[in-house]
């Protein structure tokens, strides 16, 4: 089925201001992996999609190195290559990709209204959400000094890199837990530095945790800085910060993995959108499907379990596949 480009723009006074209405089919909100394999199938479908960019066009993955779990790259490639080379596919598809954040959602009513950067409204048939999540940081000033030079926040991403070194996670939930585990497969030593005498992962979890010989937990302790000539060289935590019984604590490593949280990035959706307690947006369990139809979630956004780019963009194609057949139910 063909659809035609819908070009109309309206221009309308809101509270006196003047704002800009574009109607398009199919609105992405994102630029991930999820976002971009989204675009490639909703243009290849004649859905003209409309793509807003985001704050960081690209997603988490052009804050990585190097990529070399996705297939089809035998030899890796880096992170803003990728995200370039996915722009490039979606836009050579006809994608019109934007520089834009979505900075309010209207989602009672088809047609759905999207304002882009407090000042412009898209009016779309449907909406693909693709934020993607964020993950957490200490905010110390080392974590950006060291980023990409030993600070991560995906071990599945980057342990690879610390095969045989000593690294340090630091968090004490079911994720740090699980990149704990998994870095310990890698590396000869974990340290899990965790801020309380307990853990707040799933007892499973920590059990495995505890049993780990390579894995080291460092109860009530908590990380104030990084230092390292090239790259991360070894932390400086602190113990029991705050009693008397605190003391300054150094150790050695080449790794420090952030595992303290993520934060999907569904606020502007919400409360229209159903979302689980931590804000993740909830989909028909193997489906993109949110609570409202004509609007699809693909990605991190809705990922809090696998959180990889080739699991984002399967994902991404769902929602395209979906879009389009929504679409051609109710044209
Ligand atoms: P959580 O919010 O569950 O845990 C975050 C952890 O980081 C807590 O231990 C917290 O400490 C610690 N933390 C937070 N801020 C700081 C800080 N500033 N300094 C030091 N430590 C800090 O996040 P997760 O990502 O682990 O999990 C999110 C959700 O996803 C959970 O529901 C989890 O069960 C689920 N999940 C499920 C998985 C699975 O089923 N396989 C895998 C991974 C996650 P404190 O405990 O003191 O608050």
């Amino acid at each position: 089925m063909e659809f035609k480009k819908l070009t109309t723009e309206v221009k309308t006074v809101e509270n006196n201001e003047l704002k800009e209405t574009e109607h398009v089919k199919c609105l992405i909100i994102g630029s991930g992996p999820a976002g971009y394999t989204a675009a490639i199938y909703a243009s290849r479908a004649n859905l003209f999609p409309v793509m807003y960019e985001g704050m960081q066009p690209g997603g988490q993955l052009t804050t990585t190195t190097e990529v070399e779990n996705f297939p089809g790259y035998p030899q890796g490639i880096t992170g803003p290559e990728m995200m370039e080379d996915l722009k490039k596919q979606a836009a050579r598809f006809g994608t019109d990709i934007r520089w834009g954040m979505a900075s309010k959602a209207d989602l009672t009513s088809r047609p759905f209204k999207i304002t882009i950067d407090h000042e412009k409204v898209i009016s779309a048939e449907t909406v693909i959400i693709a934020t993607g999540a964020t993950a957490k940081y200490l905010g110390l000033p080392d974590e950006t000094k060291y980023a990409g030079q030993g600070v991560s926040a995906c071990a599945t991403c980057d342990g690879f890199f610390y095969r045989g070194k000593v690294v340090a996670v630091v968090g004490g939930g079911d994720t740090a837990a699980e990149e704990a585990l998994y870095l310990a497969g890698l590396c000869k030593k974990v340290y899990l530095i965790v801020r309380r005498n307990v853990l707040r992962a799933s007892k499973v979890m920590a059990d495995r945790v505890e049993k780990k010989e390579n894995i080291e937990v460092l109860w009530e302790h908590q990380t104030v800085g990084l230092f390292g000539e090239n790259g991360v060289e070894g932390a400086n935590l602190i113990y029991k910060k705050g009693t008397t019984e605190e003391k300054s604590v150094k150790i050695n490593i080449d790794g420090f993995f952030l595992a303290i949280g993520h934060k999907p990035n569904s606020d502007i959706f919400v409360p229209a959108i159903e979302t689980d307690n931590n804000g993740y947006i909830k989909t028909v369990p193997g489906t993109p499907k949110t609570n409202i139809p004509g609007v699809f979630a693909c990605g991190d956004v809705q990922d809090h379990v696998y959180r990889q780019a080739i699991t984002a963009a399967g994902s991404g194609c769902m929602a395209a596949i979906e879009a389009e057949r929504f679409l051609a139910e109710n044209e």
